[in-house]
């Protein structure tokens, strides 16, 4: 683009974008030295203050790149590169000794440090965590617009599960005292979008020609919609007359393409090809009408219809099944999701404000009430943390943030050690501690660098999952106008850089009021999935993997800004004037991996990747939504619970 163009779209613009925290840059010190270093290096032996104990450490108010932002993991990749410096003889060895060091501070992690407090209270546990900020994948975002705090969530956007949350998971939840159904009925203030509907943006790249058409049929991703409103919809969008007519077809007639065969025998032939091949080959809907599905699938997948079972779309209420009358209910051969979906599901769903983050922090309050105020479910939404609280000497509880663990060993043979020394990376400098145990809940594919003393099969089974990547943007608008003359409050945009664009949710709790009336700041969700059509599932997640690790965040900014102009631009948006803040969670290892039966092999019970390599290994045991090949929140505190288990009857 053109400087001219970049002016116009505001990239000039003084805005909120950059990583910086009371005007000095987060990390202060080693942190901002590693971070503006392209790869990894080792600083001379000091004893620097950490960041998070300096006043006015607040990381969920960072705007711009993060999620895994800058410094948070180039350590880990030099290790995977082995490229990493000696570590035993460099490290500074600072003789702490905990009962239970937890590799990890996502909800799992958090979660493991309080099954394990809750058997034995006078137990000292350390966090450790690679990131400037706890909770893993359920990361706070905070903006400041127009006067008012906005949050979103970062990651995890809501308590929701395929399957009912186990005992174990549930009885968290009641500890921490969420309960989800009532905060939802208390919560929730559906009649503001009330008047709006879902609209599709069909770019020029991919369709010929801009346009937004609203209001478009059925629900935010697919599913619904009647004849007449098909055919109003279908008039209006830019597509071959060949792609209307089949579009139509597939959207509102039930025919069943496989009579003769049982309800079973149509699933399992429905498990054996992507939706596309089931569009293409079995609806026969003409190739023009492909791109308006394509991405359909990326939010719960992380890649397009392509590489998607049509079983786990009928599961997901894509169109083209009505006729084949399929008993409802899940199928061995559908993915975790899926299967889940089509059993009976939990009545509830709730959506903090900041997602999940909330109960990372109601976690973190709970075991270090010197954090933060407050005593409830809700209050904890406005409460700011003091992060100098996390990482104090006579805590029983310590959270120590950016610090990226780079060795697990056991001191002598697993069997009868004593002890792990887990080496780690801080600002940085090299430093151990000592664990009588340790929980590793941190990403499976990183365990083996971390403990090469592995067997080799539980190795080559931790690295058989690709997390899956994903891109959750927030951006800050003055004012939601548009949208209301528009009337749409999500936009779908499937040949788009960010494939859909919402405004967030509205839920009041607490202390906390989301935004009513069009004249004021909201923020507005984006979503990206980068994947590569055309592969097998993890060579797509490979692909977008290092799509999100090479992209700065000015291309972020200038697509975001594009996609503002092309989308509302016509009807009066003005992103160089209406855009106050963006914040970029970039997630290069998102969602653990769910075993996909177009790609995976079906394992015997018991020898699937992920429970071969979750196996306690002396005193060290595997925790992590990864561990349970789900990724959901509830799997997270499942597996850190098996983990704790594990070593507490070893
Ligand atoms: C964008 C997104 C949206 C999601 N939405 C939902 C949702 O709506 N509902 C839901 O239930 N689930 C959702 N999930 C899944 C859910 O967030 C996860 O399953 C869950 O939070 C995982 O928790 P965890 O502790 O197992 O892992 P993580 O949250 O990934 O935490 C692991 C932590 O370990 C750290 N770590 C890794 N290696 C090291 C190392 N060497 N040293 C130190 N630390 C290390 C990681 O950086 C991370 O901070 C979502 C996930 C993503 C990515």
């Amino acid at each position: 683009m053109s400087e001219a163009e970049d002016k116009k779209l505001g990239m000039d613009r003084q805005i909120t974008r950059r990583d910086f925290l009371n005007g000095v840059a987060v990390g202060t010190g080693g942190a901002v030295a590693s971070s503006a270093l392209p790869s990894f290096a080792l600083r001379a032996l000091a004893e620097p203050a950490a960041a998070q104990d300096q006043p006015g450490y607040y990381p969920p108010a960072l705007t711009g790149l993060r999620g895994s932002h800058a410094g948070s993991f180039e350590a880990a990749h030099s290790e995977r590169d082995g490229k990493f410096p000696a570590k035993a003889a460099r490290a500074n060895d600072t003789k702490e000794i905990y009962d239970l060091v937890i590799v990890g501070g996502g909800i799992s992690g958090l979660a493991a440090a309080h099954f394990w407090r809750a058997k034995d209270a006078n137990a000292r546990v350390l966090i450790l965590d690679n990131h400037d900020d706890f909770g893993g994948h359920a990361k706070r975002n905070e903006f400041r617009a127009g006067g008012r705090m906005l949050l979103s969530n970062g990651g995890t956007w809501a308590i929701e599960s395929p399957f009912p949350y186990s005992k174990v998971a549930r009885g968290l939840m009641d500890e921490l005292g969420i309960q989800p159904a009532a905060l939802e009925a208390k919560c929730y203030r559906r009649k503001v979008y009330k008047h709006l509907s879902n609209g599709v943006f069909f770019d020029k790249q991919t369709f010929g020609t801009d346009r937004l058409v609203a209001p478009a049929p059925g629900g935010r991703r697919g599913g619904g919609g009647s004849l007449e409103e098909w055919k109003a919809f279908l008039e209006k969008a830019p597509l071959s007359a060949e792609a209307r007519q089949d579009i139509l077809r597939l959207e509102t007639e039930a025919a069943d393409y496989f009579p003769g065969l049982t309800s079973d025998q149509k699933k399992d032939k429905l498990s054996r090809i992507s939706y596309k091949d089931f569009l293409l080959k079995i609806v026969k809907v003409h190739k023009d009408a492909i791109p308006c599905y394509q991405t359909r699938t990326h939010g719960l997948f992380g890649v397009g219809i392509d590489a998607v079972p049509a079983l786990d779309c009928w599961v997901l209420q894509q169109p083209g099944f009505r006729g084949l009358k399929l008993e409802p209910g899940p199928h061995p051969r559908m993915g975790y999701t899926p299967r889940g979906f089509a059993a009976p599901k939990e009545p509830y769903e709730f959506h903090y404000p900041d997602g999940n983050a909330t109960i990372a922090r109601m976690l973190v309050r709970k075991m270090i009430p010197g954090a933060a105020p407050g005593h409830d479910a809700e209050d904890i939404v406005t409460s700011k943390f003091d992060y100098s609280q996390l990482d104090k000497q006579d805590s029983p509880v310590r959270i120590r943030l950016s610090s990226i663990v780079v060795g697990v060993k056991h001191a002598g043979r697993a069997a009868q050690a004593k002890q792990v020394d887990v080496t780690y990376v801080r600002d940085g400098q090299l430093a151990s501690v000592h664990g009588k145990n340790v929980v590793l809940a941190c990403w499976n594919m990183m365990i083996p660098y971390l403990c090469p003393e592995l067997p080799e099969k539980q190795k080559e089974a931790l690295h058989y999952g690709v997390k899956v990547p994903l891109v959750y943007t927030s951006v800050a608008i003055r004012n939601w106008g548009v949208f209301e003359k528009l009337g749409v409050h999500s936009i779908a945009c499937p040949g788009m850089y960010h494939h859909e664009m919402n405004l967030d949710l509205c839920v009041d709790i607490g202390g906390y009021e989301s935004p009513k009336t069009a004249d004021q700041p909201i923020l507005v969700r984006m979503e990206r999935t980068p994947c590569l059509p055309g592969l097998p599932e993890r060579d797509q997640h490979r692909a977008g993997r290092g799509d999100l690790l090479s992209t700065p965040f000015e291309t972020f900014e200038r697509s975001i800004r594009d996609q503002f102009a092309r989308v509302l631009g016509g009807d009066g948006f003005d992103p160089a004037r209406d855009i106050e803040a963006i914040t970029v969670n970039r997630w290069p290892h998102g969602y653990s991996y769910e075993y996909n039966y177009l790609f995976d092999p079906e394992w015997p019970p018991g020898e699937s990747p992920c429970e071969l390599s979750r196996r306690r290994f002396g005193r060290i045991a595997i925790a992590n939504a990864d561990a349970g090949a789900a990724a959901y929140t509830d799997s997270a505190m499942d597996q850190a619970w098996r983990a704790v288990e594990e070593l507490h009857s070893a």
